[in-house]
């Protein structure tokens, strides 16, 4: 019994026993049906012998053939009003069945990612800290020259911002999913924002040349904390699913009075019936066991929320021969010198 509970908690069970429960209801409800028509044909045969014994067909001929066709098409009346309503409450039964079956589908597909989501988020937070204590260890401990002393400081402080960032979306996610989070808006300068996000970035990570292309004085009114969230989160994406060695390029301009904020890399690309799907909570394409870039699937989920609270719009595109090109499209800006 604790194993078939452990089970549908686990879901395994659920579509087994959900299909069990809705067949046997169907099958009761067409069982209904064949008593209610048995029941309706004994009626039949109790009015009928009633008649017979009440009214003598010889005698009285036209009373006893009206009593007769009353007789009959009370039970027309009867078999439509069964076949009626045993119809309609199929018909709710099903839709019912299919809704609940939809909704069933989707919890155990959420609970699957959550789970994947704990695996992953379990992974991210205690790697960093382990490397980083084993960093700060080794330097407490041995007498190292400044340069090792320094590529480990590097090191903790790259962990430590893996670290933030995850933290970061972990409490936004929760914080939208309660809608608690208020933008803090107010005009701000985005060239310069991307710029010093994009520079800084590019100064700590050696692995890829990240270059940018942006457009000065493009000013928008924003929550400033939300847009280096966003930032972070697409450039260390590139920086996670595309090769070492490769370029990423971050780009702001304005293109038919609308403002473009790409990040471009030249990685493996995203395939097009994944391009919706990235953008769903904890969603990362693949399986976890055979994935080796690590991640909690929130970041890109946040991204769009921020965007959409800004009014903009975030789609995926291909790069050309390969790669990704994450644009925003956001309406509301001005051009002006600081
Ligand atoms: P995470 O990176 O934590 O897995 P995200 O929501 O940021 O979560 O990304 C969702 C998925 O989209 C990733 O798991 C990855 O498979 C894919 N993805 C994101 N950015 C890129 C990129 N630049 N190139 C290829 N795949 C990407």
């Amino acid at each position: 019994m604790k194993r078939i509970f452990h089970k549908l908690e686990s879901g395994k069970m659920v579509t087994p026993v959900y299909l069990f429960l809705l067949i046997y209801t169907i099958m009761a409800l067409v069982w209904w049906g064949v008593l209610l028509f048995r029941q309706s044909a004994e009626i039949t045969g109790y009015e009928r012998e009633n008649l017979a014994m009440r009214v003598d067909s010889l005698k009285r001929p036209m009373e006893y053939r009206l009593a007769e066709q009353r007789i009959t098409k009370n039970e027309d009346l009867r078999t439509f009003k069964f076949i009626g309503e045993g119809a309609i409450f199929m018909i709710i039964l099903l839709v019912g069945a299919w809704l609940v079956y939809r909704a069933i589908r989707k919890q155990l597909k959420l609970q699957q990612q959550q789970q994947n989501f704990m695996m992953a988020v379990t992974h991210e937070l205690k790697s960093p800290i382990a490397a980083a204590k084993l960093n700060l260890e080794t330097i407490r401990k041995r007498k190292l020259d400044e340069e090792k002393q320094h590529k480990l400081i590097d090191n903790t402080i790259r962990e430590t911002n893996r670290l933030d960032q995850l933290c970061n979306n972990i409490l936004l996610a929760s914080q939208f999913e309660n809608q608690r989070y208020q933008l803090y808006q107010e005009q701000v300068d985005l060239s310069s924002l991307v710029q010093a996000g994009t520079d800084e970035i590019a100064g700590r990570v050696t692995s890829h040349r990240i270059h940018s292309d942006i457009q000065p004085d493009i000013w928008v009114d924003a929550d400033k904390f939300m847009l280096q969230i966003v930032l972070s989160n697409l450039v260390e994406n590139a920086i996670k699913y595309v090769p070492k060695g490769t370029d990423i390029e971050v780009k702001l301009f304005e293109k038919d009075r609308l403002l473009k904020w790409q990040v471009i890399d030249a990685g493996p690309g995203i395939p097009a019936d994944e391009k919706d799907r990235i953008f769903q909570k904890f969603y990362r394409i693949g399986n976890e066991n055979t994935r080796s870039a690590k991640g909690s699937g929130l970041g890109l989920y946040l991204t769009r929320k921020i965007i959409e609270q800004h009014n903009g719009t975030i789609v995926v595109k291909d790069n050309a021969p390969a790669g990704t090109i994450f644009e925003i499209t956001l309406g509301e800006y001005s051009v002006q010198s600081a």
